[in-house]
């Protein structure tokens, strides 16, 4: 099956962020082909058919989003602790709903969830689960996940002994395909030296990229926690590290230095007095630079209000030089380098996974638009998103989710 995207006003991200001009996006199977001026889609297949031409006259077509850090499965308690600080995100959510939830409730939280994605423009999510309590949890999750037909990496939190870790990944992660799997660990800050040990161990020995919560639980034990990952020879495993509001410069360089990428959560780290988000420190150290929305249940779910949050709050600290288009790219390609996906997806080039964005601009909203660019960051919400392509597969169409 082919689909020939027609006459959008395309935006890529690789090289550079930039508009491109109006033209035609050609996708085969589950690839992006070709990007150009009046393609073809084949002359057997303008002739005989098996082409869908979408036409994309007065749209913006650009990469999907990626959010590199949600937990999902918190769709179902949107806005539980709204006004809240951490400690009550901890109490309300970690404390009282996490152990009481079933794999019913963690499957419908993720297909939710995941939906919610789809229907805002975010095609890449990862899933930094934190309820996989039991087997039938870890299934239910990523039941969620596959059927909503979002691409999504699952933060999988393992517990110790680790057989259920080699289980899920062996049940669920074997082909590649939409699905893929990431360790998430607690880490040296929240779990101790000795807990961090085994997790990166357990990433190395699976060879699994690892996400952490990291650098938010002061400057003195951000450095050590670093120190000691690098001491033990850990930090050649690709990490991403969220939040980080206390990382030094010194910090964001090792992180850079050794491959790692950071996470920012550009509303909940503010929200819920986490720290100041450091997306132009993270990105001038060089290191692949995300957003991420977190968790829903105090901030949300959407790119464009995160990508807003982060253009907002970097410019008030006087860094006048940061722009919309840095922020698309962390929205975008940095994302999907984030979530260690960037040779797939991320980028319109000729090759990558066919995931794909199609924004209106006749809306109220976005009519009148000079410079796509910056109004995609600036002017457009959910209700712009007017198509959804993920692996060559239609998600959303005419401004409806598809059914699942
Ligand atoms: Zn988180």
């Amino acid at each position: 099956m082919r689909i020939l995207i027609r006459n959008g006003t395309v935006i890529d991200t690789h090289p550079a962020v930039a508009v491109l001009g109006e033209l035609d996006v050609l996708v085969d199977g589950e690839r992006i082909v070709a990007v150009g001026k009046d393609l073809n889609a084949g002359g057997d297949w303008e002739a005989g058919g098996d082409v869908e031409v979408i036409d994309a006259t007065g749209r913006l077509v650009l990469p999907g989003f990626v959010d590199s850090h949600r937990h999902t499965w918190q769709a179902a308690y949107r806005a539980i602790v709204a006004d809240g600080d951490i400690q009550d995100y901890f109490r309300t959510v970690l404390g009282e709903l996490a152990p009481s939830v079933t794999p019913d409730d963690v499957y419908a939280g993720n297909l939710a969830g995941a939906r919610e994605c789809l229907d805002a423009g975010i095609t890449t999510l990862l899933d930094w689960t934190q309820v996989a309590h039991t087997p039938d949890h870890a299934d239910a999750l990523v039941a969620g996940l596959r059927e909503s037909g979002i691409r999504a990496v699952l933060g999988y939190n393992p517990q110790d002994p680790g057989e259920e870790v080699r289980r899920v990944r062996d049940t669920h992660f074997r082909t590649p395909g939409r699905l893929s799997m990431a360790i998430a660990a607690l880490g040296p800050e929240i779990a101790g030296e000795e807990r961090a040990l085994w997790e990166w161990r357990l990433a190395r020995d699976l060879d699994l990229r690892v996400t952490v919560h990291a650098g938010s639980q002061g400057a003195e034990g951000a450095r050590r926690a670093l120190e000691f990952l690098q001491g033990n020879g850990l930090l050649e495993r690709p990490t991403t590290y969220i939040h980080g509001v206390d990382y030094t410069g010194d910090d964001l360089k090792l992180i850079a230095d050794t491959g790692g990428s950071v996470s920012v959560s550009p509303v909940d780290e503010p929200a819920l007095g986490i720290g100041y988000p450091i997306t132009g420190r993270a990105a001038a150290s060089g290191a692949p630079v995300s957003l991420s929305a977190d968790t829903v249940t105090c901030g949300p779910g959407d790119m464009f209000s995160l990508m807003r949050a982060a253009f907002a709050m970097e410019r008030g600290l006087g860094n006048l030089a940061f722009t919309t288009r840095d922020v698309l790219r962390m929205a975008t390609l940095g994302g999907a380098q984030t979530v260690g996906l960037g040779d797939s997806v991320g980028s319109l080039t000729p090759g990558k996974q066919a995931d794909l964005v199609l924004l209106r601009t006749g809306t109220p909203g976005m009519a009148g638009t000079r410079d796509p660019i910056g109004a995609i960051v600036l002017n457009a919400d959910t209700s712009a998103v007017e198509t959804v392509l993920v692996a060559g597969r239609v998600v959303k169409r005419a401004g409806a989710l598809v059914a699942v």
